[in-house]
């Protein structure tokens, strides 16, 4: 899908622009960032690799900007790839024997991980050692390659998707929730900042409660509202000059696209607001269900417009007042 507000990341990254580089800087997730900059600083002061560390949330949120953020607050290289890119089990063993002592090693969906290559990478984060196989029939045999040290940093949009040995080998657990209003006023305040636009309290804070909870569409509602400050020679973005521009991109007032109210729709007046389940929903709005899941329910769940249920996902009373539906008489949800 190529909507607007689709968090997930495309080919030409305009998020680097306004990535936080330090700890410090990156706003949000406090508790978090209090974790890891304990663990941090105890790995350094003992001059050790960090424990491995599994970054668990929705797209958009920051997994790859704190990844990024660890390597260089450790003072070692970034080394990065993802789940879906490793092919082969020499893939990874191509990366694993090029990491120096300590380096971040980041994969991203590393659910996406096929079994083989999984089986290459417990030994390789329990032990940092390779077992490998070379050769074929009675001529193969195993060879042990002793690794460095390094701190392997992942990601995923789905802990349920990860096998229990794998989710076992992260000492270092992390889940990452959605941004709070006054924290993503302060991100696009910021992105503003970077991008030299002016920028009014009432405008941040339009764009912020639109946003869903996100910072990466942060960014890119920010960025389409500048193109629509800078035709409409607006001086300063506020609060008009931003809802003028997400109207027009038909995002709404609590920051549901089109997707979104797709969804509700199509459980209001096709299933009666539910329950109904998620591959039926996948299949009469013609989406994957990997994108229904990770994308589009994770935002509605959180603020209260759907329910899931034994039976399926269900619309709440809140839903139906938001898309201008009356609620059905004795409605449970
Ligand atoms: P994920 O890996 O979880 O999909 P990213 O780390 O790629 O998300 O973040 C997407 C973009 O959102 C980043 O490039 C950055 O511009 C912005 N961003 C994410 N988290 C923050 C934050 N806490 N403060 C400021 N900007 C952020």
């Amino acid at each position: 899908p190529t909507r607007l507000l689709t968090p997930e990341k495309r080919g030409e990254d305009v998020d680097a622009s306004l990535r936080p580089q330090r700890l410090d800087e990156f706003v949000g997730q406090a508790a978090a960032r209090a974790n890891l900059k304990v663990f941090i600083e105890a790995a350094k002061t003992r001059g050790e690799a960090l424990d491995h560390v599994l970054f668990v949330g929705p797209p958009g949120l920051g997994k790859t900007t704190l990844a990024q953020i660890m390597a260089k607050e450790l003072g070692v290289n970034f080394r990065s790839t993802s789940g879906p890119v490793i092919a082969k089990a020499g893939d990874l063993a191509a990366l694993l024997t090029n990491l120096e002592e300590r380096d971040v090693l980041f994969i991203d969906e590393i659910h996406r991980l096929s079994p083989a290559v999984e089986e290459i990478l417990y030994p390789a984060m329990e032990d940092f050692q390779l077992d490998l196989i070379i050769g074929e029939g009675p001529a193969a045999r195993s060879v042990k390659i002793d690794l460095s040290r390094f701190t392997l940093v992942a990601a995923t949009t789905r802990i349920g998707l990860l096998t229990t040995p794998l989710r076992d080998r992260f000492g270092i657990p992390v889940r990452l929730n959605f941004y709070t209003v006054p924290e993503l006023e302060h991100i696009v305040k910021r992105g503003a900042r970077l991008m030299d636009l002016p920028m009014g309290d009432d405008g941040a804070s339009e764009i912020a409660r639109r946003a869903r909870g996100t910072p990466r569409i942060a960014g890119r509602l920010l960025r389409r509202v500048r193109d629509f400050a800078t035709m409409a020679d607006a001086p300063i973005v506020d609060r008009r000059i931003a809802d003028e521009a997400l109207t027009r991109l038909e995002v709404d007032s609590l920051g549901l696209d089109q997707l979104d109210r797709r969804y509700l729709d199509l459980i209001a007046l096709n299933f009666g607001g539910g329950p109904v389940g998620i591959e039926t929903i996948a299949a009469a709005l013609s989406e994957p269900r990997d994108a229904i899941e990770d994308i589009v329910e994770p935002y509605l769940l959180q603020q209260g417009f759907i329910q899931r249920t034994p039976r399926g996902r269900m619309m709440t009373a809140h839903a139906f007042k938001h898309i201008g539906m009356a609620v059905p008489g004795g409605w449970q949800g």
